[in-house]
């Protein structure tokens, strides 16, 4: 008898296929070129007075307009920091310590950055923390954020993505902001996911923290920025110099911050033909998966191109559950880069929160895959995926 793996055809060694810009993103040319000019010409502290300091505060603070420029924002109002993941904690951990909130309501399905933080302060601060419902398809029940929200009278945050990072459910962010702000509550958001690919307003969304990260839009990793809104109050998590106005100790990352600007700016300056590209692959491939593999279904909203990201879509195969263990392995072998849930969690065997939180039983107990796209993704590259998949869910 022929084993399962051995009945699939044999890896083509030579085809790659990245479909994984969700965990991180391919950097574009012109932000290496441009991040390698910075290292060659302007390598000096920026906090040194003389010339050499001077000309990269120069590149901070022209990355800092830039940046403030496509999110409406003022200046003053971004703080550079090590990535998403900082944001988040500087916004969540601030507004606890600083700020006087005793309660955070957040969902099952935000990031770790988010989760995990959340529980450190429940347990360092004695916090109160809530879980906002999930309607079907992982869409927050905004009638229960309501009622959570009147149901204190304590100082309150929400904290909820703008995009989720597994499935790509989107967040009305400038109706969840308004709630917050009717019912007294600050509002964070992780805007990881959406920030590069939607345009957004920041003055104007009643929103008091968001977090970013530039290697999710063709940046380089180990860089990000908080938005944080004027007169909010927040203090510093990182102490020691008077970097980023006192905001974030420690020399700036130049370099990375020079990166993040001009990759946010092509990002942006690049949208109205990119984003509908992107959006045409994953109809197409969502297309040719119905086509080719009948029973196959999309997790959370993802069917849905208006309340889901056209940047990633979560597949559930109808295979058998002594199959799902192959997948990955098989995908892999052919060259092709996708994720389990999110990467975040590779190397962890517990699953997919976020797909725990929303799936039947019966799903879960299916195989699901994260294939998340660029503009740097082809359909014909798409076809030869649907091709393996096929394969795979035949044999
Ligand atoms: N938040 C979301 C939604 C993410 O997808 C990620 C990265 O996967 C992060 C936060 C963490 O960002 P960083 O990798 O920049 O720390």
């Amino acid at each position: 008898m022929i084993s399962f793996a051995a009945s699939i055809s044999r890896p083509n060694f030579m085809r790659k296929v990245y479909l994984d810009s969700a965990a991180t993103t391919q950097m574009r040319p012109e932000v290496i070129e441009k991040m390698t000019e910075v290292m060659q010409l302007s390598y000096g502290n920026p906090s040194s007075t003389h010339a050499y300091g001077r000309s990269a505060k120069s590149y901070i603070e022209n990355a800092r307009k830039t940046v403030a420029k496509y999110l409406n924002v003022t200046a003053s109002e971004i703080v550079f920091t090590s990535g998403g993941t900082e944001a988040d904690n500087l916004a969540l951990n601030s507004a606890v310590r600083d700020l006087g909130v005793k309660r955070i309501i957040t969902s099952k399905i935000e990031h770790h950055a988010v989760l995990y933080t959340v529980n450190q302060l429940q347990q360092c601060y004695d916090i109160e923390v809530e879980y906002v419902n999930l309607k079907d398809c992982g869409s927050i029940d905004l009638d229960h954020l309501v009622t959570l929200m009147q149901s204190s009278d304590e100082k309150t945050l929400v904290s909820l993505m703008h995009v989720n990072n597994e499935v790509g459910n989107i967040l009305d962010l400038q109706k969840v902001g308004e709630l917050c702000h009717q019912n007294g509550a600050l509002f964070h958001s992780d805007t990881v996911q959406s920030i590069g690919h939607y345009e957004i307003d920041l003055q104007n969304t009643p929103v008091d923290f968001t977090a970013v990260s530039a290697h999710k839009f063709h940046g380089p990793k180990g860089v990000g920025f908080a938005y944080v809104r004027k007169n909010s109050g927040l203090k510093p998590l990182i102490f020691g110099g008077e970097q980023e106005r006192g905001y974030r100790a420690g020399t700036e990352s130049v370099h990375n911050i020079v990166g993040l600007a001009e990759a946010l700016q092509i990002s942006y300056d690049n949208l109205a033909t990119e984003k509908p590209y992107t959006e045409g692959l994953k109809t197409y491939f969502m297309e040719q998966l119905e086509k080719e593999i009948p029973g196959v279904k999309f997790n959370g909203g993802c069917s849905n191109l208006v309340d889901s990201t056209y940047t990633l879509v979560n597949v559930c195969l109808p295979v058998s559950n002594d199959k799902a263990a192959m997948l990955l392995f098989q995908l892999d072998l052919n060259g092709i880069a996708c994720s389990k849930g999110s990467a975040c969690q590779s190397g962890s065997d517990k699953g997919s929160h976020v797909l725990n939180a929303i799936l039947s039983e019966e799903d879960l107990n299916k195989p699901s895959v994260r294939f998340s796209f660029s503009s740097f993704n082809t359909k014909e590259e798409l076809d030869y995926v649907v091709g393996v998949l096929k394969q795979f869910t035949e044999n």
